[in-house]
C-alpha cells in the first residue's frame, strides 16, 4: 500500500489533502516521492521558518538530540532558559510559559487573563473579547474564542465567556465593553481569516482600553511573530506592545512549541500548580528555537524580509487578476478578480510550487530565508497560473 492509501485507510479524515508526498527539503525546494521538485511559497503554513533543513538550525537541533531529548518540567534545562532569557530580551516581555502549539500558547493566554483579573476584582470578571473572522485554535476554549460560526459546531457546549467584536469597529467595541470583560484578543493581521489587517486606530483604541480599564491585551502573533512580517513581533507595526503576547508557528523552524509571554504586570499570575504541560519546553524544540531566534537576530535580516516581500508584491500587483495584495512582509495575501484560490493552489502544485490559501484569497508565507532564486523561480509559475 502506498502513503497515500495508508493515511487514507488510518488517519482520521480531518484535512483536505493535496495529492503530493513530500518526501526531503533544502532551503525553500522540496522533493516528492517520485523526485519532483516544488518551490516552497507555503513553509508549512509559516512554521518552516528557515526553510528546510537549514545547517545552523539542523545541527543545534541534531547536537540537543543527541545529548538530552527530553526532562519532564521538574528539572532544569539550558536550552530553555537561554531561549526564554533570547525571547525576553529580544521582545522585551519578562516571562514565558511554553506549551507545543499555537492553541496551547492561546489558552495559557486566556487562563492568565482570567486569573489576573480574578486575584485582582474576584469572580464575574471574565470575559475575553475576540474579533468577528479570527482565528485562535482547534481546542475547545481556543474554538470558542475564534469568531467563526463556522467552528462553533457539533461540539457542544463551548466555553462560556468570549464576546466577538467585528474587526475595526470602534463602535461595536466599546457596545460589548462592560465591567465583565477581562481581556481583549486579537490577530494583528488576521491570517486564517484572509490575511486582513487591523487598522491602526482600531489597535490604539483596544490599547487605550486595555490601559484605562485594567483589561489585558493579548495579542494572537502565532502567525504574525517572529519576522513574519518583516518585523520580529507585528505589534512594532502598530506601535503596540499587548500585555500578552502568544507565539508558535515559526519559532522554532518546523518543531512543535508554543510561547505565551506576559509583560512585568501580569508575568508573575500563573504560579506553581496553575497551569503546566508535559511536553512545553522541550530541549529540542528550545533549541530549534533558539537558532532561529540567532537568525532574526542578524542585522540584515528583517531588510533581507522586506526586500524579497518588496519584489513579490510589485509583481502581483502587475498581474489583471489580482483585485488587492493585502498582509506584511512575508505574510501575503492575494484577492483575485475572477479565478478561485482552490483551483490556483491545485494548478500552481502542478507546475512545482506549493501555495496556501486564506478563506478566498491566495495566501503566501514562503521561508523567511528564501533565495533570491527561489523566490524568482516560484514568481514565475505563480504569474504564470494567475495570468492563465
Ligand atoms: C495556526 C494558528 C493558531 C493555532 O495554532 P496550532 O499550532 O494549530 O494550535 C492560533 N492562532 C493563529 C493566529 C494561528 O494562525
Amino acid at each position: 500500500m502506498d502513503t497515500i492509501e495508508m493515511t487514507q485507510q488510518h488517519i482520521m479524515s480531518t484535512y483536505g489533502r493535496s495529492n503530493l508526498v513530500l518526501e526531503s527539503g533544502n532551503g525553500a525546494t522540496c522533493e516528492d516521492a517520485v523526485k519532483r521538485k516544488y518551490i516552497d511559497f507555503g513553509s508549512g503554513i509559516g512554521t518552516t521558518s528557515l526553510g528546510f533543513c537549514d545547517p545552523d538550525w539542523t545541527d543545534a537541533v541534531c547536537a540537543q538530540v543527541k545529548k538530552l531529548q527530553h526532562t519532564s518540567n521538574l528539572f532544569y534545562h539550558e536550552p530553555q532558559a537561554e531561549l526564554a532569557q533570547m525571547l525576553c530580551e529580544m521582545t522585551g516581555y519578562s516571562k514565558v510559559f511554553y506549551g507545543n502549539s499555537g492553541a496551547e500558547a492561546n489558552e495559557c493566554a486566556i487562563k492568565l487573563a482570567r486569573k489576573y483579573s480574578f486575584d485582582k476584582y474576584g469572580k464575574g470578571r471574565h470575559t475575553i473579547i475576540t474579533l468577528v473572522n479570527s482565528f485562535h485554535g482547534r481546542t475547545l476554549a481556543t474554538l470558542s474564542a475564534t469568531g467563526q460560526d463556522v467552528f462553533h459546531n457539533f461540539f457542544f457546549p463551548f466555553v462560556e465567556g468570549f464576546r466577538y467584536v467585528k474587526a475595526n469597529d470602534i463602535e461595536d467595541l466599546h457596545a460589548n465593553l462592560d465591567d465583565s470583560v477581562c481581556a481583549i484578543m486579537v490577530e494583528y493581521i488576521q491570517g486564517e481569516g484572509g490575511v486582513k489587517p487591523l487598522h491602526a486606530e482600531f489597535v490604539a483604541e483596544i490599547r487605550r482600553i486595555c490601559d484605562e480599564k485594567d483589561i489585558l491585551m493579548i495579542a494572537d502573533e502565532v502567525q504574525t511573530g517572529i519576522g513574519r512580517t518583516g518585523k520580529l513581533l507585528a505589534g512594532e507595526h502598530f506601535g503596540c506592545k499587548a500585555d500578552v503576547t502568544t507565539l508558535a508557528k515559526g519559532l522554532a523552524g518546523g518543531l512543535p512549541i508554543g510561547a505565551c509571554l506576559a509583560n512585568e504586570k501580569c508575568a508573575d499570575v500563573l504560579d506553581k500548580g496553575s497551569h503546566g504541560s508535559t511536553f512545553g519546553g522541550n530541549p529540542v524544540a528550545c533549541a530549534g528555537a533558539v537558532a532561529v531566534l540567532k537568525k532574526m537576530s542578524q542585522a540584515d535580516m528583517m531588510q533581507s524580509i522586506i526586500e524579497k516581500s518588496d519584489y513579490i508584491r510589485s509583481q502581483l500587483a502587475a498581474i489583471d487578476e489580482v483585485s488587492e495584495v493585502s498582509g506584511k512582509g512575508m505574510m501575503i495575501g492575494i484577492a483575485l478578480k475572477t479565478k478561485n484560490a482552490a483551483d490556483v493552489l491545485q494548478e500552481c502544485l502542478k507546475n512545482g510550487l506549493l501555495v496556501l490559501t486564506a478563506k478566498d484569497r491566495v495566501r503566501l508565507l514562503p521561508p523567511l530565508t528564501i533565495g533570491m532564486d527561489e523566490v524568482t523561480e516560484g514568481m514565475k509559475i505563480l504569474c504564470k497560473v494567475l495570468e492563465g
